[in-house]
């Protein structure tokens, strides 16, 4: 436990003034907000704090500029494999919101909103949904449905309906910069009491400030309104899968017409067999291999034709009044993909009772669940990293990376998973980095794995979209100067003190 003197000043600061169940220093506490699935090693905080409210955040905001103690918030923390709870650098305070700041503050039915603080899960918003009778529908990740939708937001995370977006589909914040001042954005920024347009009109007078909100440290969010999808009556899904690895190539060339003319309203998730087979149980290979090498390609391939799923299989979804009215878009989209004679159709029907391609169907409908956790027991001893750049929607340059990164996977003893998520333009590589965190060499190989592939996607001049806590100051070094001075100019003005999450996005 930290027992600095601005410490113990910082910590008797807040238990007079918000009581002293709003402070936990206990070892356990500690032990378990320091946890991470990274290689780089747990970072044990110098304590937590839970504030009840935005009044709260500001008194413990003021009491870090007073006693020059650096915190760092947290919303559900369940941010898997890009540092869960940790802090930026060990004793850190964390500023644990989802305990006690978890209300949905506001529910519009008609204009197709809530507002939330940041405690509130994707399952708790979920299951208010089916409460109030299931007429909106959230966009859900495929990860925790512990996870929180503002903390994801705030890490620019994303989903799978036409409500991907996060950031995107969110309206209007309610933040606690550095400085202790309390800043509404958008419509909320009018100096009133009465706000009617807060959480439905995203560009307001003035510069957009909200960004500046994401993957960054300028400041505590403790209100954000989130747009909500009107529930389609049916949701159909459809499933393709593909026999070879060179097969990416054509499948995003199939894809690309298919989302630019926004016939297909979903993403298409294009995940490799690992990814799907990954979440089905520890690797087959593993043990005989000591971990020091990938699964073969007949290891691959037995698992593939065991779980029923192909080398790539790309799935998306039509939404309409019933499985009938949906049938002629799927009927279209077979044709579409029946062109390359390579594509075996699955339907939503034969979907269901395969487990990956389930978890595919629930991220579609709007359903939070836990089968893609699975993929940290790939593995055994919990490592987990996620490496996150980005191809342009052209066949010949992601099939490219796809040789690059595989390689460097094999190279490092590893094996390649990745899930392509495809927009009309550009699509996000959600590669897992999986491996056992208690082998000392293994998460080595891990590390160089990660740094490795970053280097050489950044050559051929892609950046990564978000990134784990190990890596930020590593990624903050491969931008411009004038970006890091930018960003570094805005912490002045925001947080003079440096008090919020230094470090975090290489930002201090
Ligand atoms: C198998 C698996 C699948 C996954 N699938 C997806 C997926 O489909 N899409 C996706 O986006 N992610 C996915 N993830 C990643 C991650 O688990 C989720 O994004 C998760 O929702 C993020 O955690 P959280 O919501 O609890 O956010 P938190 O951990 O609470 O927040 C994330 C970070 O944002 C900052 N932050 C949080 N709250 C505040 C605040 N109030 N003010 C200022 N800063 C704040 C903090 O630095 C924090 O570390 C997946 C993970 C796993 C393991």
């Amino acid at each position: 436990m930290n027992q600095h003197a601005p410490f113990e000043a910082f910590f008797a600061a807040i238990e007079t003034a918000l009581g002293a169940g709003a402070v936990n220093r206990s070892a356990e506490t500690l032990l378990r907000y320091g946890e991470n699935t990274m290689p780089g090693g747990d970072r044990r905080p110098a304590g937590v704090v839970y504030p009840a409210s935005t009044a709260d955040v500001q008194t413990i905001v003021r009491a870090a500029n007073k006693h020059a103690v650096p915190l760092y918030p947290i919303s559900t923390g369940h941010n898997i494999g890009l540092g869960s709870r940790s802090a930026s650098t060990a004793d850190q305070v964390i500023v644990d919101l989802g305990r006690r700041m978890n209300r949905i503050l506001e529910y519009d039915e008609r204009l197709g909103f809530a507002v939330v603080e940041p405690g509130v899960s994707y399952q708790a918003m979920y299951d208010e949904l089916v409460r109030r009778g299931d007429k909106l529908m959230l966009d859900v990740t495929s990860g925790p449905p512990q996870g929180g939708m503002l903390g994801n937001a705030l890490d620019k995370g994303a989903g799978y309906t036409p409500y991907f977006d996060h950031f995107g589909f969110a309206c209007g914040m309610e933040i606690v910069l550095g400085n202790g001042e309390v800043l509404r954005t958008g419509d909320g920024s009018l100096d009133s009491k009465e706000l009617v347009n807060w959480h439905t009109s995203k560009y307001s007078f003035g510069p957009i400030l909200d960004g500046l909100f994401t993957q960054s440290n300028y400041g505590i969010v403790t209100r954000m309104g989130l747009w909500l999808l009107p529930r389609p009556p049916m949701t159909r899904t459809f499933h393709f899968a593909f026999l070879e690895d060179d097969d990416l190539d054509e499948i995003i060339e199939l894809c690309r017409p298919l989302k630019m003319s926004n016939f297909v309203p979903t993403l298409f998730r294009l995940a490799n067999d690992l990814y799907l087979c990954g979440s089905e149980g520890e690797s087959p290979e593993y043990r005989a291999n000591a971990g020091k090498k990938s699964i073969s390609d007949e290891g691959r391939r037995a698992l593939r034709e065991k779980i029923g799923v192909g080398a790539w299989t790309v799935s998306g979804a039509f939404y309409g009044p019933s499985a009938a009215a949906t049938e002629p878009q799927i009927q279209r989209v077979r044709d579409h993909f029946g062109r390359s004679g390579k594509a075996r159709y699955i339907s939503h029907e034969d979907a269901e009772p395969i487990p990956p391609l389930q978890v595919a169907i629930n991220a579609f409908s709007g359903i939070p669940s836990l089968g893609e956790l699975g993929l940290l027991k790939w593995r055994p001893g919990g490592g987990n990293l996620w490496f996150l750049p980005g191809t342009p929607m052209d066949g010949k340059i992601a099939n490219e990376f796809q040789h690059i990164c595989r390689r460097i996977y094999e190279d490092h003893g590893l094996d390649y998973s990745v899930m392509n998520v495809c927009s009309p333009r550009f699509a996000r590589g959600l590669h897992v980095i999986t491996f056992n965190r208690e082998d000392a060499d293994e998460s080595r190989r891990a590390d160089a794995c990660y740094r490795k592939m970053s280097e050489a996607v950044t050559s051929r001049g892609v950046f990564v979209g978000r990134a784990p806590l190990d890596y930020h100051d590593f990624h903050m070094a491969q931008a411009m100067p004038a970006f890091r001075d930018a960003c570094i100019a805005i912490k002045r003005a925001l947080d003079p003190n440096g008090v919020i999450a230094p470090g975090r996005y290489g930002i201090t």
